[in-house]
């Protein structure tokens, strides 16, 4: 037989099961795990993974030929198992199809409900169930979402509404009533009607009424749909590739708007925002699952607890939530009992917080997927911290739980406690999705981009979010709807991308055409001013100053946790006694790369800078240079006291010199006069300085074997304030590092240059102190000569951005006119200068340590470069067995636990 394309599920069987997420997707996977251990699901089928490849391989004829038979028994197989027929006018069977990935991407891509319908299967519906208004409300849908997704029916510009919205309105207003439920069996046809029309009239297409054709239709739009746009955003995002594909699941409708005894929802077993161990979610009663996440109704709380904190935020009063918006635990107790119960099998069952979509049909409750729930970094951590202490995952379970990169969220800054007292509060919100965001008002995704682009920082203010919105919203400091639940768009996919997000402000009256938003008599423009704390749905007008966040509660635990299981030490960059301070806080053990030249580039330290390089010999340089060491000293005195008692790694000034001159004459007067030469002799010499290849240039040690004075100058305000320290009783560990080592002997001379220095000090001084001197290496050269290089060097650090540069012969200032075009044709998977190529790059670190301990058993090795503080780059430098890795300062919990976990997958 050819190989197989489709499997089926239904009635407690399943040809697949939960360990099948690649071949059938994370929806399929679970739907037919979900058979297999009891929970009641509609019957159906998923086509594979492999048939979305073969569908861009092939084209879409070819595919369908090849499904042909296996569809048509599966859809068989279900029409055996609901007792009704495809396509049969009396007993119609009607079916959704949606897609489904490996990695789940929340709304991305398409989903069409209630296929199989048409003129005649309507009446035949109606006649099944008697049940008119239900029969033509499912069809409507149904027109409306195939002719959207399959047919293609968009607005035509931006400001305009969804053309069948703009239908619904005008029927609405032409009826006089407000809610899409007050439309009656009549007014539903007649939408049908001005539906279809419109589709010919924007599309040229005929509606399809054969319901096999329709089928094939949503089935190829489904695969269509991931190399959507919004989709492929989506997965660049997250890292996930395109060649994975997409599986479609095609199953029996089960119908949450038969009436009143029948509802939809969306719910969670833990709180996706805060990671609370409590269930929660939302529903909607006598609805289709659609009305939940798209905020055209304001959904229910399921249950009581999460109905009474919600009228508290929307300011409704008891009485008037307990007789209009009830929760399902209120008004359908027994369904109530059963979900719950289900909801906690799952958990049980997954270990893991659960993603829920139900649909209860005349009293009969129906899950429709389960999924590991997206969520926020806070609630990432809570989650598996709880799970650990609960005893349903171990130790190093929950460590591999947390993804390093969303810790990222928990050290975004907070609003400060007393500037909020002082902030105006404009309105409120659901919190959906917390942190604290400042920016400009916009309320178009391509107005963020491009706000975003000019270097502004942007909330987005809409009505409420579609899929089309996701490139604003990654860009944006917040996102703020006037509708939508805790499950809309804007509230799941902000969780998702870790970004502060307050739902449903129905206070907000938005207009997209003016461009302005009011709420309660106050009218803010686009451009204004306005901030979100995402984590109580406050909304403030005007700017609201923010703080540093702090390492604690379950984050703390999480870091003492990996602490356990760590080899590889986690130190900082920093150039600050203030950079250092943070680090140490988030559990750095040192600083890895100190780099010096950023001390020279403010007030009088510049102009004394300036004064060296532009200075005739060595006698003018050791003048100026003596005007900068005690500003040196000082600083490294702030950095060395930030880090008492551990290591820290000061690096040789590196930079090409003519970053330093003034370039404008202004600043080359001023130097003129300051130094009582010609304003010609200045340009002179700031000309001599201009090189072509300035990163291949007079740089890094090459500046400190030219004008060794400068390496004096930096060995004595090194040292100077370790022994000043000294006196205080305070401990220091200087490591003395030399930049852009090639040539041992360029090593060796400046290596001699410190030593001397160092013992003329200490004689001059009386005392000592211990020191090392080591080297960078970012040349490819070093790599390549390592065990020259260690036998006098005592340490190395791996420059990995100049090990980059000059491994690949990229210029890190110059890889934006090609990198996109690059990843764009897949020539490089990602940034090089941004997660470190192992392949590569990393063989010479690799080789680099293997060869120096050769020589040199107690080398200690590490890196400095960006992948420093990057989660993959991170598991790297565990395996070729580095000592430490150092990165920034807000980095350092992330490498730390990325440490954690490469140790735990050794
Ligand atoms: C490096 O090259 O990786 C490095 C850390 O030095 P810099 O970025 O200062 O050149
Ligand atoms: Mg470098």
């Amino acid at each position: 037989m050819d190989k197989k394309r489709v499997y089926t599920f239904g009635n407690g069987l399943a040809e697949g099961k939960a360990g099948m997420r690649n071949l059938l997707g994370g929806k399929g996977a679970n739907l037919a795990e979900m058979n297999l251990i009891g929970v009641p699901v509609p019957p159906g089928f998923t086509i594979t993974t492999d048939v979305c490849t073969e569908y861009y391989e092939m084209g879409q004829e070819k595919v369908v030929s090849l499904l042909k038979e296996e569809v048509e028994k599966a859809i068989a197989n279900i029409e055996n198992l609901m007792r009704s027929k495809f396509g049969d006018v009396e007993n119609p069977l009607l079916v959704s199809v949606r897609s489904g990935a490996r990695a789940s991407m929340p709304g991305m891509m398409d989903t069409i409900l209630n296929l199989g319908l048409n003129d005649e299967v309507v009446e035949g519906l109606t006649r099944k169930t008697g049940n008119a208004r239900f029969a033509w409300d499912s069809y409507r849908r149904f027109v409306q979402m195939y002719g959207d997704v399959v047919l293609g029916m968009k607005p035509v510009n931006k400001e305009d509404q969804d053309p069948f919205e703009a239908i619904i309105e005008e029927v609405k207003h032409a009826k006089g009533v407000k809610l899409d439920n007050e439309l009656e069996v009549e007014d539903l046809k007649e939408l049908v009607k001005k539906f279809k029309a419109a589709v010919k009239a924007q599309t040229g297409k005929d509606f399809p009424t054969c319901a096999y054709e329709q089928l094939w239709g949503a089935i190829c739009a489904v695969f269509n749909s991931w190399m959507n746009e919004r989709a492929i955003l989506y997965r660049k995002m997250e890292g996930i590739p395109d060649e994975w594909g997409t599986a479609v699941s095609v199953q029996a409708m089960v119908f949450g708007n038969m009436g009143d005894t029948s509802a939809t929802g969306v719910c969670f077993s833990r709180d996706a925002a805060t990671g609370e161990d409590l269930f929660n979610g939302e529903y909607l009663i006598n609805a289709q699952g659609e009305d939940v996440v798209a905020g055209i109704r304001t959904p229910q709380q399921i249950t009581k607890i999460g109905s009474q904190r919600w009228a508290q935020l929307a300011g409704v009063s008891e009485e008037e939530r307990a007789s209009k918006y009830p929760s399902m635990e209120e008004a359908m107790p027994e369904i109530y009992k059963q979900l719950d119960e289900l909801q906690t099998k799952l958990e049980n069952h997954y270990k893991d917080m659960q993603d829920m979509e139900f649909t209860v049909q005349e009293g009969k409750l129906w899950f429709l997927q389960t999924r590991n729930g997206k969520r926020t970094g806070a609630a990432m951590v809570k989650i598996a911290m709880d799970l650990f202490r609960q005893g349903m995952i171990d130790e190093k379970t929950a460590l591999m739980r947390v993804e390093p990169n969303k810790l990222d969220e928990l050290l975004h800054p907070v609003f400060d406690k007393s500037a909020l007292k002082q902030a105006k509060v404009l309105t409120r919100g659901l919190p959906a999705s917390p942190g604290a965001a400042t920016g400009q008002i916009v309320f178009f995704a391509d107005d963020a981009a491009e706000w975003h682009a000019a270097g502004k920082r942007v909330v987005m203010v809409r009505i409420e979010t579609s899929p089309e919105d996701l490139a604003g919203m990654a860009v944006a400091e917040g996102i703020l709807t006037a509708r939508g639940g805790m499950t809309s768009h804007a509230a799941v996919v902000a969780r998702g991308m870790g970004k502060c997000c307050v739902s449903g402000a129905g206070a907000l009256n938005i207009d997209y055409k003016a461009r302005t938003v009011e709420v309660d008599g106050v009218l803010l423009k686009e451009g204004d001013f306005i901030s979100l704390n995402g984590s109580t749905g406050e909304v403030y007008q005007g700017k609201v100053e923010t703080k540093a966040a702090e390492l604690s509660g379950d984050f703390a635990d999480l870091m003492k946790l990996a602490d356990k299981y760590t080899r590889l030490q986690v130190r900082t960059n920093a150039d600050t006694p203030h950079d250092a301070e943070v680090a140490r806080n988030f559990g750095a053990v040192g600083i890895g790369l100190c780099r010096t030249e950023h001390m020279f580039f403010e007030g009088e330290k510049i102009k004394a800078m300036r004064e060296m390089i532009l200075a005739e010999n060595a006698e003018g340089r050791r003048k100026a240079l003596a005007k900068i060491l005690p500003y040196q000293q000082a600083d490294f005195k702030g950095i060395f006291k930030a880090m008492a008692g551990c290591p820290v790694t000061v690096r040789l000034l590196d930079p090409p010199l003519h970053e330093f001159v003034p370039h404008d004459l202004k600043g080359q007067q001023e130097m003129a006069d300051t130094m009582g030469v010609s304003l010609q002799y200045i340009q002179q010499r700031v000309e001599s300085l201009c090189e072509h290849n300035p990163m291949l240039g007079h740089r890094g040690c090459r500046l400190g074997n030219t004008y060794p004075e400068i390496t004096q100058m930096q060995t004595r305000a090194i040292l100077g304030a370790a022994l000043e320290l000294k006196k205080e009783g305070i401990e220091t560990h200087p490591e003395i590092m030399v930049p852009l080592t090639g040539i041992l002997y360029e090593f060796q001379q400046q290596e001699s240059v410190i030593r001397a220095e160092a013992d003329k000090l200490f004689e001059e001084v009386g005392d000592r102190i211990d020191f090392k001197v080591g080297t960078m290496i970012e040349i490819p050269r070093a790599a390549l000569t390592a065990d020259r290089i260690a036998s006098s060097a005592e340490f190395f650090s791996f420059g990995t951005n100049d090990l980059t540069q000059m491994t690949f012969g990229y210029s890190r200032d110059d890889i934006a006119s090609f990198l996109p075009v690059y990843l764009e044709k897949k020539i490089l998977k990602v940034d090089p200068f941004q997660v470190l190529d192992q392949n590569g790059v990393g063989q010479l670190v690799r080789m680099a340590t293997e060869k120096g301990r050769a020589i040199r058993p107690d080398l200690k090795c590490g890196i400095c470069g960006e992948h420093g503080g990057e989660p993959s780059s991170v598991k790297f430098c565990h395996k070729v067995g580095l000592n430490y890795v150092s990165c920034s300062p807000f980095r350092v919990p992330i490498a730390r636990l990325a440490a954690a976990q490469a140790a735990i997958e050794e």
